[in-house]
């Protein structure tokens, strides 16, 4: 029996495979990681992109808050880390990922956002994936200096109903306080609070660097400018993911 990995498992292809769109995309990345610090804008770039692409958006830190917020086992063990701003352990999120990738959705590709973080997650990510004749096909880098990152997680404000995030400053929402989108009442995270930022950003260069120079030996990094404006950074991404079939 077809896996749900395999491209035709779900009884289609990825839309733009047969049509006769920009001839760019017919061989771009349906396989893809969004990577970079806490605060690089991985879930604005990832909403855009899965929409662009119509593939899904895997989000590991997503996948945890929504467990919490259930009051799952899984959910409220892996808060015990997050509350800290450290790595949720391997085994826990790989077999999050593991379920969520054996879904019909991800047939036809997926963009992976905040994983693999850690040197093992990549190496249990390339075996799943191997085990189907599958590979990564690209990993985005999204860079932005530390101050920054500080500045926009500090103020950062998000929507737990619907994950979309503001900021107090930048990107404020229209009425104060609430999400344009789903109206719900905006908060702050917990893993938001500078202390916690402070050992996020600790983490990432501790376990997630080593992530970067694995796919970096492998040829498969992109690095990309976060420190733009959001539509000049999915421009910039796009271009990254485009070019292999120029
Ligand atoms: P994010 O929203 O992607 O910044 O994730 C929020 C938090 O969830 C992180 O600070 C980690 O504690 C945890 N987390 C998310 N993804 C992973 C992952 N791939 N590996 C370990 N912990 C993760």
């Amino acid at each position: 029996m077809a896996s749900p990995l395999s491209p035709d498992a779900a009884g289609t292809r990825h839309p733009w495979y047969n049509e006769a769109g920009p001839a760019s995309w017919v061989n771009c990345p349906m396989r893809f990681a969004l990577l970079g610090p806490p605060g690089a804008g991985k879930g604005t770039q990832a909403d855009l992109l899965a929409s662009r692409y119509g593939i899904p958006k895997i989000s590991t830190g997503d996948m945890l808050r929504e467990a919490a917020r259930a009051g799952t086992d899984l959910g409220l063990q892996a808060k015990a880390y997050t509350d800290h701003g450290l790595l949720v352990p391997d085994e826990m999120i790989l077999a999050l990922v593991r379920e969520r990738l054996a879904r019909p959705d991800s047939g036809a590709g997926f963009l992976l956002d905040g994983f693999p973080r850690t040197v093992r997650q990549a190496d249990s990510l390339h075996e799943m994936l191997a085990q189907e004749g599958l590979a990564l096909e690209a990993v985005i880098d999204l860079e932005v200096d530390t101050e920054e990152l500080i500045r926009r997680l500090s103020g950062r404000r998000t929507c737990p109903v619907c994950e979309r995030s503001y900021h107090l400053v930048g990107r404020p929402p229209r009425v104060p306080g609430m999400c344009d989108l789903s109206h719900g009442a905006l908060i702050q995270r917990d893993d938001d609070r500078e202390q916690v930022i402070r050992e996020r950003l600790a983490e990432y260069r501790r376990r997630t660097a080593p992530v970067l120079s694995h796919y970096q030996t492998q040829g498969l990094l992109r690095p990309v400018c976060g420190q733009q404006p959001a539509d000049a950074v999915t421009a910039a991404i796009i271009g990254q993911l485009e070019k292999r079939s120029n």
